[in-house]
């Protein structure tokens, strides 16, 4: 029999994990183990690479081993990863520089004034299809070579490699010092904010401007294909890498969204919303970044990406700071427990508020509370927000893309609850659509190297995705429209209220 399991090592921003899944995306083995968080200074989030190497390599093995499957089944290993987090090595010692810098940290904020200032916005919005912001691996890169005594002439020399934890991972899964290959895929290139979308090269002019010298990075492959062999040193599997794709990207995968218009939103502690446009990169007019979907060995694909900051966060934030729940899940039965807000809107702008407003100053705010407000009342409220970004979001997408969404496809942790899923697709007035399987990210790794291992095509991916639940929209046009000028209203309240 031919190898038909794989492997999907999934690293994520506060746990690593790694998946053993069958042809068919069940998952025959898991193991997960969550990881240190560092906060050196305010505003400043650091890991440990080489922590997160040995929490990896070894919960890899694990898997593998307790699932009992012969190694000679799995056909291959697909890695999906946090993105933008920056990880900078020396070749020779195969030892960091320094902490990566993890796409949370914002320290390297005058680092983009300077490429503001240096008239390069557009250029960086052309190019990359992004907006100079902390957020990519850029202005890390910079801050590094800046502020570790000895960086600059050490990469200058060639000593140096920068990589995203995908190529971290690949280099050391396929060697380390000892000839490990330096690569990364295109989807994590295109969050680097160095990376032509277009052209598929790195831009030269930005690589320049930040004093990056063109031989730290890796090179940049397809995120379905032959990426490397492990070695037995590493994960004591010798198994072909043969696919690689950020964490966004992999869950889109994952969720089959392979036509253009198709989306997918993970409801976690933020949102994540990927819209699918094809073979061409949409420039948006709305505040949202153009990403490379992935290339399965056809040509680069693209998607529009949007992010809501406060999400699941703002059901924790009931639970933890306001006691109004023992659990995030009780938030469906209190919602349910009302018939409807009773005129009550909660706008989570706890970090600012993003795409479409683009507001760093706004602040969190709770409007048309009366005497008859119930703690049910504030818990819906704080639902429906969440559908309400999401709806922002989508519609500033359907707008730049000029394609109406068919249905949207969810994953995440609150994508459990029926009451926000109902009310999602009534604010959309379009199906939401809930998988069986809501491993979309680890299940997307995996797919991308079972597409290369040819253990199946695009098409049969997408003809065994299975839903799990389709929630069909059912609220007339008036009470949608009338809730909906509602939010608007709330949104406007507290953008005033930023500015005063
Ligand atoms: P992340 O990967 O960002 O940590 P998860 O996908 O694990 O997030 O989802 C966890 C988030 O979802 C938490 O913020 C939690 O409050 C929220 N959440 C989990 N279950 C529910 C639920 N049934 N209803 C509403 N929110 C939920």
């Amino acid at each position: 029999m031919s190898a038909t399991y794989l492997l999907s090592i999934d690293q994520g921003t506060t746990s690593c994990r790694a998946l053993l899944f069958d042809a068919v995306g069940r998952i025959v083995g898991i193991e997960q183990q969550e990881f240190p968080q560092h906060y050196p200074d305010d505003g400043w989030v650091e890991h440990d690479a080489e922590q997160i190497r040995d929490i990896q390599f070894d919960l890899t093995s694990k898997v593998v081993e307790s699932s009992g499957v012969d190694t000679g089944n799995i056909a291959g290993i697909g890695i999906t990863n946090q993105r933008e987090t920056t990880v900078v090595w020396n070749r020779k010692t195969g030892k960091p520089i320094h902490n990566a810098l993890v796409w949370q940290d914002r320290r390297t904020v005058n680092i983009c004034e300077e490429l503001i200032d240096m008239g390069l916005e557009d250029h960086i919005r052309r190019t990359t299809g992004l907006r100079p912001d902390p957020y990519f691996s850029a202005t890390k890169i910079a801050w590094i070579l800046r502020h570790v005594s000895g960086a600059r002439e050490a990469a200058e020399r060639g000593d140096l490699a920068f990589g995203t934890i995908d190529s971290w991972l690949l280099w050391n899964l396929t060697g380390g010092p000892n000839g490990g290959i330096h690569a990364t895929d295109v989807t994590n290139a295109s969050r680097t904010m160095l990376f032509d979308i277009h052209k598929r090269v790195w831009d030269d002019r930005l690589l320049e401007s930040l004093g990056i010298p063109a031989s730290m990075l890796p090179e940049v492959k397809p995120s379905s294909g032959h990426f490397g062999i492990t070695t037995n040193d590493s994960v004591g599997l010798v198994l072909p890498v043969l696919g690689v794709a950020g964490d966004q990207h992999a869950a889109l995968f994952g969720q089959t969204c392979f036509e253009a218009g198709m989306a997918k939103n993970t409801y976690g502690t933020g949102c994540f919303m990927l819209m699918q446009t094809g073979s061409t990169p949409v420039a948006s007019e709305n505040g949202l970044l153009t990403t490379v979907a992935w290339d399965t060995g056809s040509g680069l694909e693209y998607a529009l990406e949007g992010s809501v900051f406060i999400a699941g966060a703002a059901i924790q934030w009931l639970r933890d700071e306001l006691g109004l729940l023992e659990r995030s899940s009780e938030s469906e039965t209190l919602a349910t427990s009302v018939t409807d807000n009773g005129g009550v809107y909660v706008v989570p702008a706890f970090a600012g508020l993003g795409a479409p407003y683009w507001e760093p100053n706004a602040r969190g705010a709770v409007f048309g509370l009366t005497r008859a407000s119930s703690k049910a009342h504030v818990v819906r409220a704080t639902l429906e927000s969440l559908a309400y970004q999401t709806k922002d979001v989508l519609d500033a997408m359907s707008t730049d893309a000029g394609l109406t969404l068919s249905a949207l496809r969810v994953d995440g942790g609150a994508a459990e609850n029926n009451f926000l899923m109902q009310f999602q697709a009534d604010m959309l007035n379009t199906p939401v659509e809930r998988p069986k399987v809501l491993e979309a990210t680890a299940w997307g790794a995996a797919a991308l190297a079972g597409l290369a291992a040819d253990i199946f095509d695009k098409s049969e991916l997408a003809s065994r995705w299975r839903v799990d639940a389709t929630f069909e929209p059912t609220m007339v046009e008036d009470t949608r429209a009338r809730l909906y000028t509602g939010w608007e209203r709330a949104v406007q309240a507290t953008l005033g209220w930023a500015t005063t």
